[in-house]
């Protein structure tokens, strides 16, 4: 299984910017015009577009938006000290971010680095999807799941409210309109290919079901 990579930036530069989220005494270090913070931001974004293959990293549904929404996993009001952290940040569609996350805060224990810290959902950098959520088809419903009962796959279902009819639409529109999987997004490849496996198994029942003249 491929983990969504953390994009590469220039390690001196991060921690330049990590000093001075915690010691500037302005009032939104993240929107202030430094010149460093707005290049970091610009040139982060794109590195972000092509590793997340233009798709959400949290639904893994496509960004249509043009200026797609930067997230911070930890929201930065809270954790300054990742406020410039790649491994904190990932572009995320409108619904996932303004509608459903919000200001949610999903660090259950900070750990002495950002990769020991516990989150209560699945980190599209530092966790494996599959591991934690599975698609199962029941008759003609495409299901999504937590694994195992595993905790953080049932979290992410609730916050980013993937069970949802609509939500499920807008994944079988994707799932339908993605020829290649080679494209997909990392981290939801083996999800939604798996999800493809069901719904391939279940248009056959339905043509079994139902064949046109000449099938
Ligand atoms: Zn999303």
């Amino acid at each position: 299984m491929k983990k969504l990579k953390v994009p590469a930036y220039n390690w001196r530069v991060v921690k330049e910017l990590k000093r001075y989220a915690l010691t500037t005494k302005a009032k939104d270090p993240w929107g202030h015009g430094k010149k460093s913070s707005k290049d970091f931001k610009r040139e982060m974004t794109g590195l972000m577009l092509v590793e997340q293959s233009k798709r959400c990293g949290y639904c893994g549904c496509r960004l249509f938006e043009k200026r797609p929404h930067r997230d911070h996993i930890a929201p930065k009001e809270d954790y300054q000290q990742w406020m410039f952290w790649p491994e904190n940040l990932v572009l995320t569609c409108f619904t996932c971010n303004t509608d459903l996350k919000k200001s949610f805060d999903p660090v259950v224990t900070v750990g002495h680095t950002y990769r020991l810290t516990e989150f209560s959902f699945v980190h599209p950098y530092l966790d494996t999807p599959a591991d934690h959520i599975v698609f199962t088809s029941a008759g003609l419903d495409l299901i999504i799941q937590e694994k195992d009962g595993s905790l953080k796959g049932k979290k992410t279902i609730e916050i980013f409210d993937l069970a949802s009819v609509e939500r499920s639409k807008q994944r079988a529109k994707d799932i339908m309109h993605d020829e290649d999987v080679e494209h997909l997004h990392g981290n939801y490849r083996d999800l939604l290919e798996s999800a493809i496996e069901a719904l391939q198994a279940k248009l056959v029942t339905v043509k079994a079901r139902f064949p046109r003249a000449g099938d």
